[in-house]
């Protein structure tokens, strides 16, 4: 459904949008990506999706054109306000513009159960919002899905497989908790401006129960204290945490690397964390 609103780069001039680096605006006017993007989260289901950073509304808009029910978007940058009132204007009832930062807010209270993140985020904070996301207490968490653009070397974090180059922190906290897949990559040229580096976009979607038991608080332990010196054996990295007890305890190979040992391990060193104390 078409909206009838003005172009993004006369909304940008209108508003006087230019975009701010330290906001991590890297915006996108191509509206073919944009509602590429919106299918990729699934507003052609409809449904209520939650927006961090709609900046002057490109993938907001794509999202309602393509059947997105509602929208509650949070946006930092009160300068975009006017240019997202529009939009709401065209699309009676249907979003609802929060002027706020995104890593500040409770969104458990104010998300409704099954909502869809959908975000093109910004790429200074990226990532600590995803990892505020998948660090909720409560799980499965009241989100449904995440359809969201990042740095491709960060999209390959999320997803990596051990013993493979990317394979970090990241990869065990996003795959103990969901289920991770890059979707499709995004030209640095679709941007305006266009960052550095080419982008990704990345689907997670949260497993019922985590991919192994053990208490977040400690497989974050756990892994920090593993990938803080990627290179050692384990039994010297952990020995803070109990060393070769600790790991014999989890029937581990003390003389393993972090980057080898699969999330089921990594519980498996959380559990015996537990069981020392
Ligand atoms: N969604 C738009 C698009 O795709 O063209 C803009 C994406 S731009 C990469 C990131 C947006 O996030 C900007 O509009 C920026 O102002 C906003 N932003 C940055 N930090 C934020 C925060 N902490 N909370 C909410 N929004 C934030």
């Amino acid at each position: 459904m078409d909206d009838k609103l003005p172009p993004l780069r006369d909304v940008i001039a209108a508003y006087d949008l230019a975009p701010r680096k330290s906001l991590g605006q890297n915006f996108l006017f191509d509206l073919n990506l944009t509602r590429k993007i919106a299918r990729a989260a699934g507003a052609n289901e409809g449904g209520t999706f939650y927006e961090v950073g709609p900046g002057p509304g490109g993938l907001t808009r794509a999202l309602l054109a393509e059947g997105a029910d509602r929208i509650i978007a949070v946006e930092r940058d009160a300068r975009c306000l006017p240019a997202l009132a529009e939009i709401a204007a065209a699309w009676p009832g249907r979003l609802d513009v929060i002027s706020d930062d995104a890593l500040a807010l409770d969104e458990a209270a104010i998300l409704p159960r099954g909502v869809r993140i959908a975000a093109n985020l910004p790429y200074n904070v990226g990532t600590a919002i995803l990892i505020k996301w998948l660090t909720v207490p409560d799980w499965p968490p009241v989100w449904a899905s995440l359809t969201l653009m990042f740095q491709k070397e960060v999209a390959q974090r999320l997803v990596a497989q051990p013993s493979t180059e990317h394979y970090g922190r990241l990869s065990v906290l996003a795959q103990w908790r969901c289920t991770a897949k890059i979707l499709f990559d995004v030209n640095r040229g679709a941007f305006v401006p266009p960052p550095n580096v080419t982008s990704s976009i990345v689907r997670l979607e949260p497993r019922n129960e985590p991919l192994a038991p053990c208490r977040l608080s400690d497989l974050e332990k756990i892994t920090a204290a593993s990938f803080g010196q990627r290179r050692k054996m384990l039994r010297q990295s952990l020995k803070p945490l109990g060393g070769e007890t600790l790991i014999a305890r989890a029937g581990i190979d003390p003389t393993a690397r972090p980057e080898d040992l699969t999330i089921p391990q990594f519980a498996a060193l959380a559990r015996a964390l537990v069981e020392k104390v």
